[in-house]
């Protein structure tokens, strides 16, 4: 059973219009980097919970997530709209298996993500203008980065928005036979949806 516990909201920090981050100190288990948290709140007597993947290292205190206001959603509008020092439950154990542990051995590792999981890769996506499964396609993500797709040795983790994770799946396996890894049996590329 998920076992829940109480934390205490630090820092609400709005970064733009729609992104914005919170922080806050609850007693968690360790956990790996790219898991994930399920947080909690009581909203008018109904109890709602959704996934948020930490940003923070696993040996940092402040546990820290970074959040799109979905439009019309029903959480993500309140976590905006929480204060320093305001309880929130969050679960004990992180779940997940988006992480380095699970991927083969490989000579290149590509991290392609939307949304929330975007921001350190801004600058070459602003240069490049277009969809991600696209850009793969015709060449220019390879071109613009220098590095080719080999799946001998090219490992691919896809992270964000469903419609994008199809895509670039098609894509990958179309161009390059890529196929999807599993614990059970290896593949090229590793998958987390942020929703269906
Ligand atoms: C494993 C996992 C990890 C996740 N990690 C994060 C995270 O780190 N940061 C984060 O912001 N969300 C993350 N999400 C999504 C998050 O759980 C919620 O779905 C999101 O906050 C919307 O909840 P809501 O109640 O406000 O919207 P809802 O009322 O549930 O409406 C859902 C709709 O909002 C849209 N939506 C959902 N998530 C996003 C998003 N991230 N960006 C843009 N549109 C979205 C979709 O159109 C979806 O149909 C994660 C989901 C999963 C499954």
């Amino acid at each position: 059973m998920t076992e829940w516990i109480t934390g205490k909201i630090i820092k609400v920090k709005n970064w733009t219009e729609k992104l914005f981050s919170i922080v806050l100190h609850a007693p968690i288990a360790p956990f790996i980097a790219g898991q994930f948290a399920k947080l909690r709140l009581n909203i008018h007597n109904v109890s709602i919970q959704r996934a948020y993947s930490y940003v923070n290292a696993p040996n940092n205190k402040n546990l820290e997530f970074y959040l799109v206001e979905a439009k019309s959603g029903k959480f993500s509008p309140i976590l905006r709209a929480l204060n320093p020092d305001e309880n929130i439950l969050i679960t004990k154990y992180a779940s997940g298996s988006f992480i380095l542990n699970i991927i083969p051995e490989c000579k290149n590792l590509w991290m392609i993500s939307t949304g929330t999981a975007i921001g350190p890769r801004e600058k070459i996506i602003n240069t490049l203008y277009g969809r991600i499964p696209e850009l793969i396609f015709n060449g220019q993500l390879e071109n613009a980065i220098n590095l080719k797709i080999n799946p001998k040795d090219t490992h691919i983790m896809l992270c964000g928005n469903p419609n994008m994770i199809r895509d670039t799946y098609e894509c990958l396996n179309k161009k390059y036979f890529m196929v999807k890894n599993y614990q059970t049996s290896p593949g090229h590329i590793t998958s987390e949806l942020y929703w269906k």
